[in-house]
């Protein structure tokens, strides 16, 4: 198979709910980023979807989904055709809706803890009694950089956004690879981007689309793109749907053509055990490369590439850091049987 890599941005908010964006504001943001897609997901609505929104524009595939985002328990569903209210709904029933529809659902900000000084209600998903959801946002943009932010240290982290970047929060970590024991569990990154100017102070635009945009990005591995809209489309939920795909913070160092694979599959495929197999991942640069079975570092080291025999079947994923900075979180390959 002749995997490409095309990197793009989940969860942008624009005019349509609360980003201070128009669409060709976005676009031009994706574009001057140089990306190869970008997911539009407004709170509660489709509007840009029906406005004709999505399809190629300058080489940007430009899809529309929705975050269902009740008080707590928000949920970004993909691929959907009509819009999906959550007000009588219990968490599975939005989950349910979404499937029904035929798109995938990605659990967000799970650990959200909000921040009281700046107006920000904790939002965080509470229900994991839920079956059948796609994956959860493992490493959001937005919910990183509030981590350390107060009001005191707020002008700091706006111009020095990076400072404040330190990964995946711990607990959203665990419960992927809690879950992960059970069943495939698509992880995704985003950017959550709002370019909305700072309560209270007022003063602070955080963040332009274009500096988001160059920061969090889930990269895709699927078959070449045939700027097709349909086609296309079809090509990158399903990447994201199988898991075929990494996170990026892609600030640091661009990781295209970044790899962690088999001799017959790539992340998030699910592959039988057998002695002979190798999990190889590879990387454009020299990192440091954290190979992480059921949860656990299980071997490491400093390079472009790390290989394993794996002595148990399992849950095999991959993490790279530069200069101690968070950089790549894969999916993982899923060993099953022995
Ligand atoms: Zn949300
Ligand atoms: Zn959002």
């Amino acid at each position: 198979m002749n995997w490409q890599d095309y990197k793009g941005v989940i969860h942008v908010h624009s005019r349509y709910s609360d980003g201070s964006g128009s669409l060709s504001r976005i676009i031009g943001a994706a574009n001057k980023a140089g990306l190869d897609y970008c997911i539009i997901t407004d709170h509660h609505t489709l509007r840009h979807k029906e406005e004709g929104a999505e399809g190629w524009h300058n080489g940007t595939l430009t899809l529309v989904g929705e975050e269902i985002s009740p008080p707590t328990n928000h949920y970004l569903a993909l691929g959907i055709e009509k819009v999906i209210d959550s007000e009588d709904g219990t968490p599975q029933n939005y989950v349910n809706e979404v499937n029904r529809q035929g798109g995938l659902g990605f659990i967000l900000h799970p650990a959200s803890k909000g921040k009281r000084s700046l107006g920000l209600k904790e939002r965080p998903w509470t229900a994991w009694e839920v079956k059948n959801f796609t994956g959860l946002e493992l490493w959001s943009y937005m919910y990183d950089w509030l981590e350390p932010v107060n009001l005191l240290t707020l002008p700091y982290y706006v111009l020095r956004p990076e400072k404040a970047i330190s990964g995946p929060d711990k607990e959203s970590l665990r419960k992927w690879d809690e879950l992960t024991q059970e069943r495939r569990v698509v992880a995704i990154g985003s950017v959550d981007a709002h370019a909305r100017r700072v309560i209270p102070l007022g003063i602070f635009e955080v963040f332009p689309y274009e500096q988001v945009f160059l920061t969090i990005r889930t990269h895709i591995l699927t078959s070449p793109f045939n700027f097709n809209l349909a086609e296309d489309r079809r090509l990158l939920y399903s990447a994201l749907r199988q898991g075929h795909s990494y996170i990026s913070y892609d600030y640091l160092a661009p990781a295209d053509g970044f790899k962690f694979e088999t001799e017959e599959a790539i992340m998030g495929d699910e592959v039988e055990f057998s002695p002979h197999l190798t999990l190889t991942a590879s990387s454009p640069q020299t990192a440091h490369l954290k190979l992480i079975f059921n949860g656990q570092v299980i071997k490491e080291t400093e390079g472009t590439s790390i290989q394993l025999k794996p002595q148990a079947p399992g849950v095999y994923r991959l993490e790279a850091y530069l200069k101690g900075k968070p950089w790549v979180f894969t999916n993982p390959i899923y060993v099953r049987g022995g």
